[in-house]
């Protein structure tokens, strides 16, 4: 099992932004409405996130670190079923398994706290009383002391922070009702406030002069909904790094919605400058396919022709163009 987890572990775990993308959809999911994230020399040293979420009770706390499949390592086919399904309700018990991890949790109706603490391996060793308030915090020290060749891909504390912000960023632009607190090496480096429009959360994020130059996209069409905000013609940013497209919520770097979107901007953007956009596509979980890989952003749609045509109507029809 100790294999399993750091094979998974390879899998999830890439550097310290996958940590924290894991940690804060946890977070998500336990319904916080504030965020708070520490992170020190680019999460090499210590990963720490705060929730005020639903918590954990102490008999789940030693549980929420082992992985929940029941299946172990046995032979080669049991290791290519492992990396093409994903690991899903295995992230904790594979950052555990690379790292030293402490999970103290508080939920509401608990009266006190508990902590549970793994080193290098799934298992809680030691579960005891702590002072903590309503939430969950999670602190990973040292990611990947016990795999070096991991740790070799590491980069500078820099680049590896700007990685954290980045998907720190990509959640926020989705969770706007949600408060997000960043500090580096003690410093407040980014703060999101929650219950903000999302055009606030755009200007904040990405940057005024997107938001300046954006339209509101909003569209709905058989069941599938396109929303968010698009750069006009002829405006457009420096970089790719102001485009954002989600798919039931998730940040996906989906090719078919980017060819769609670039599609409608061919020709109608200034030289050197690329389309901004934060788009959320909604629809049914039936239609798409997002198991194709979960660390990926990977995503297949069933009807992938009625996608690319909706996407192209909606950003056509949102900055004034011709219709088709
Ligand atoms: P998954 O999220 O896929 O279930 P994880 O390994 O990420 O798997 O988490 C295991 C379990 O631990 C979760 O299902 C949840 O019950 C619990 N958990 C983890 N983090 C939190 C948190 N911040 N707040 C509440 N519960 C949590
Ligand atoms: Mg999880």
């Amino acid at each position: 099992p100790q294999l399993a987890n750091q094979i998974a572990a390879g899998e999830v775990v890439e550097r310290p932004a996958s940590v924290v993308k894991e940690l804060m959809e946890n977070s998500l999911d336990a319904g916080a409405t504030k965020i708070t994230i520490n992170i020190e020399q680019g999460g090499q040293k210590r990963i720490a996130i705060q929730d005020n979420g639903k918590g954990i009770s102490k008999q789940q706390l030693g549980l929420a670190l082992s992985r929940h499949a029941t299946s172990k390592i046995r032979d080669i086919d049991d290791l290519e079923r492992i990396t093409s399904m994903g690991f899903r309700g295995e992230a904790l018990a594979s950052i555990s398994s690379v790292s030293r991890l402490t999970l103290i949790s508080k939920p509401v109706n608990q009266s006190a706290a508990w902590q549970a603490f793994a080193e290098g391996t799934d298992m809680a060793v030691e579960l005891k009383p702590t002072a903590h308030p309503d939430g969950t915090s999670v602190e990973v020290l040292d990611l990947f002391f016990n795999t070096p060749a991991r740790r070799k891909f590491m980069r500078t504390s820099k680049t590896e922070f700007q990685h954290v912000e980045q998907v720190v960023k990509r959640i926020a632009l989705a969770r706007t009702d949600v408060e997000f607190v960043v500090s580096h090496n003690q410093k407040k480096m980014l703060r999101f406030a929650n219950n903000v429009t999302l055009d606030k959360r755009i200007a904040q994020i990405c940057s005024n002069q997107f938001i300046e130059n954006a339209v509101r996209v909003d569209y709905q069409f058989e069941g599938i909904r396109l929303h968010g905000y698009c750069c006009k013609i002829g405006t457009g940013m420096p970089t790719r790094d102001y485009q954002y497209t989600y798919v039931n919520g998730r940040m996906m770097k989906d090719r078919l919605l980017a060819h769609a979107i670039r599609q409608v901007y061919e020709e109608a953007l200034a030289p050197q400058k690329f389309p901004a956009y934060v788009l959320f596509l909604d629809i049914a979980p039936e239609q798409i396919d997002v198991n194709v890989h979960p660390a990926k952003h990977e995503v297949r749609f069933h009807e992938s022709r009625k996608i690319h045509d909706v996407v192209f109507k909606a950003l056509t029809e949102a900055i004034g163009g011709y219709s088709a």
